[in-house]
């Protein structure tokens, strides 16, 4: 089983020509909401991919939250741990010009909130296989999470983003670090070498993984053709947990298709590639 502690989120996008300049106003093409937010889609992800999944976390008392939990509930993760705090649910509000360049706001609401972890909480973190985290949660939380874990024997994968700097009682409880090239530069060396597993993605040039006997290996992604790659990290993320017990190497493999099928989808969660399509995937 996999816990997530993470972040969910109402993504509010609208296409335009062009980005408005300040002060201006500009005419907008189309406007689509969906369920996002880094914790939601990975939960999503690692269910799709064959995992009992539960995620903790927190949306709002408006009228997103419902949606939002139903997205979980269609993936078939657990949301008993998902608890409705006043106020509004986290929102990315998010513009995308002609050239696909985009501007996001990211207001947190809800997720704000989850500071402390329950003792329910902190039980099925225990009781769980891997507990995957991302940092879109307050830090506390989220060590308080990782710690939890490592003491009980739970695997901890983290996603480090958005990239912050790591506190030691944070660092020293992540056995799986999963980073993309820029939050690889960024983290730096001296910091990534204390994790048993890093992760890093290379976009289509696939991913590596270094394991605790400092050996690293490399996964390609099958050739795909990509029409959206928004999603494909976390697709990624999601898949390398759901897989984690059939070993590093195999887990690999199996979240480097998932990113790479991810990619010939639209959408955040929506493109999350399910096991059978990932199993064909790599037997092409
Ligand atoms: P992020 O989106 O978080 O920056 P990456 O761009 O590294 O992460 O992509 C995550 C994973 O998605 C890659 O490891 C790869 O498996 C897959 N992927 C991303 N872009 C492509 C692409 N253009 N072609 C094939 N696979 C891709």
């Amino acid at each position: 089983r996999v816990t997530v502690l993470g972040s969910i989120n109402m993504d509010l996008v609208a296409a335009t020509a062009r980005r408005p300049a300040p002060g201006e106003t500009v005419l907008g093409a189309s406007f689509s909401t969906g369920p996002g937010g880094k914790g939601s889609n990975q939960a999503i992800a690692a269910a799709r991919a064959g995992a009992a999944v539960n995620f903790v976390g927190a949306v709002g008392d408006d009228a997103f939250a419902l949606e939002l939990r139903q997205a979980l509930v269609d993936a078939e993760v657990d949301t008993a741990l998902l608890r409705e705090v006043e106020g509004p649910s986290g929102v990315a509000v998010i513009v995308v010009d002609e050239s696909g360049e985009n501007s996001i706001i990211v207001v947190g609401g809800a997720n704000s909130t989850v500071r402390d972890l329950t003792d329910l909480d902190l039980s099925a973190i225990a009781d769980a296989d891997v507990l995957l985290c991302q940092l879109e949660l307050p830090l506390g939380a989220v060590t308080a999470g990782a710690r939890r874990a490592k003491s009980a024997g739970t695997t901890v994968a983290l996603n480090p983003s958005p990239v912050q700097p790591l506190p030691d009682d944070l660092l020293d409880a992540v056995d799986v670090l999963i980073v993309n090239e820029t939050e690889a530069e960024q983290i730096g060396e001296s910091v990534l070498a204390r994790v048993p597993h890093l992760v890093v993605t290379l976009g289509a040039r696939g991913a590596t993984l270094r394991g605790p006997d400092g050996r690293t290996q490399h996964a390609s992604p099958p050739v795909v053709e990509v029409v959206d790659t928004t999603g494909a990290g976390d697709a990624f993320a999601g898949t390398l947990v759901a897989s984690w017990h059939l070993g590093a190497a195999a887990a690999l493999d199996r979240a480097c298709a998932a990113g790479a099928l991810a990619t010939t989808r639209g959408g955040a969660a929506a493109s999350a590639p399910t096991r059978a399509a990932v199993d064909a995937a790599l037997r092409r």
